[in-house]
């Protein structure tokens, strides 16, 4: 079996944030803050698999924020390390980042000593309202530029996810606004994610059914990014990169049925389970090895 990525879950469905399109993340309570146990036996079983894969990149990810379990991720990079995958990365909110350096310095060093090459900061916007309004509705969104500048500092080399939905990162306009953005605070990468539309919780449901992109829209965001930038890769299934303006962008093609291939040497996802379950699908139950 070969895989393209190989995605290692980090905590609970805890999340101090509160998307209306989030697949699960839930507010911290005292069952969801504790640190669920790690099966390290069958995750070598799956660090063996994935380099078998030829796998070059890990995913440090959650159902909901894994920067909540920051000893977690520090024990999970101890156990990469003989591995040597060249990329490690962590998808967060990074939320609790931007909040509160004291804790978090100490780690965001420890990280980067441990391999971890890559923080993913996902967000709606480049604009903080529209930021808050999605996560932080009850307070106020962090200042992004401070925290590119901040992850910066430690060495990380960063990218910017952009959720793309109606009303907030929509138009070819609000995508230049987007990767302007990007470019000015030097962050490395950008990824530009049409909502997904599928395997969501009821009411995450109806709310992407009302805010997802047509595919109309979409089609004028991909010509967009031909028409003013160079096309330097097509990843299989994942999505197409460009040079726009000296800046990397991805449109990620979503995660669903259309994006999956039943060849057992093409498969797209790997992913580590902290009880030892070992899984090539996301939603789907029966995608199971161990
Ligand atoms: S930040 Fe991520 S985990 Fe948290 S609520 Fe939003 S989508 Fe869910």
């Amino acid at each position: 079996m070969k895989f393209k990525m190989f995605s290692v879950i980090v905590g609970t469905e805890a999340c101090i944030a509160s998307c209306p399109f989030c697949v699960s993340g839930v507010t911290p309570n005292c069952e969801n803050m504790k640190e669920p146990k790690i099966n390290w036996r069958n995750l070598d079983i799956a660090c063996n698999l994935a380099n078998r894969s030829g796998i070059d990149t890990v995913m440090l990810t959650s159902r909901g924020e894994p920067t909540l379990f920051p000893d977690q991720i520090s024990e999970y990079l101890k156990h990469l390390a003989p591995y040597k995958f060249p990329f490690v990365e962590l998808q967060s909110n990074c939320i609790p980042l931007a909040l509160n350096h004291k804790k978090y310095d100490k780690y965001l060093k420890e990280w980067y000593t441990l391999g971890m090459t890559t923080i993913t900061i996902s967000v709606v916007s480049e604009k903080k309202e529209i930021n808050q309004k999605v996560y932080t509705p009850n307070g106020e969104y962090i200042n992004l530029a401070e925290l590119i500048e901040y992850l910066h500092g430690f060495g990380f080399s960063l990218r910017l996810t952009c959720v793309m939905c109606n009303g907030f990162t929509d138009t070819p306009e609000k995508v230049q606004d987007f990767i302007n953005f990007a470019k000015q605070n030097k962050v490395e990468q950008v990824t530009l994610r049409p909502v997904n539309d599928e395997y969501r919780r009821q009411s995450a449901h109806d709310w992407v059914a009302k805010n997802k992109l047509t595919e109309e829209q979409k089609d004028v965001i991909r010509k967009h990014l031909a028409d003013n930038g160079t096309k330097l890769l097509d990843l299989e299934r994942i999505g197409s990169i460009y040079d726009v303006n000296g800046q990397n962008v991805c449109l990620s093609l979503p995660l669903n049925k259309y994006t999956r291939d039943t060849n057992p040497d093409n498969l797209r996802n790997l992913i580590f389970f902290q009880d030892g379950h070992l899984r090539y699908e996301w939603e789907m139950e029966g995608g199971i090895l161990l």
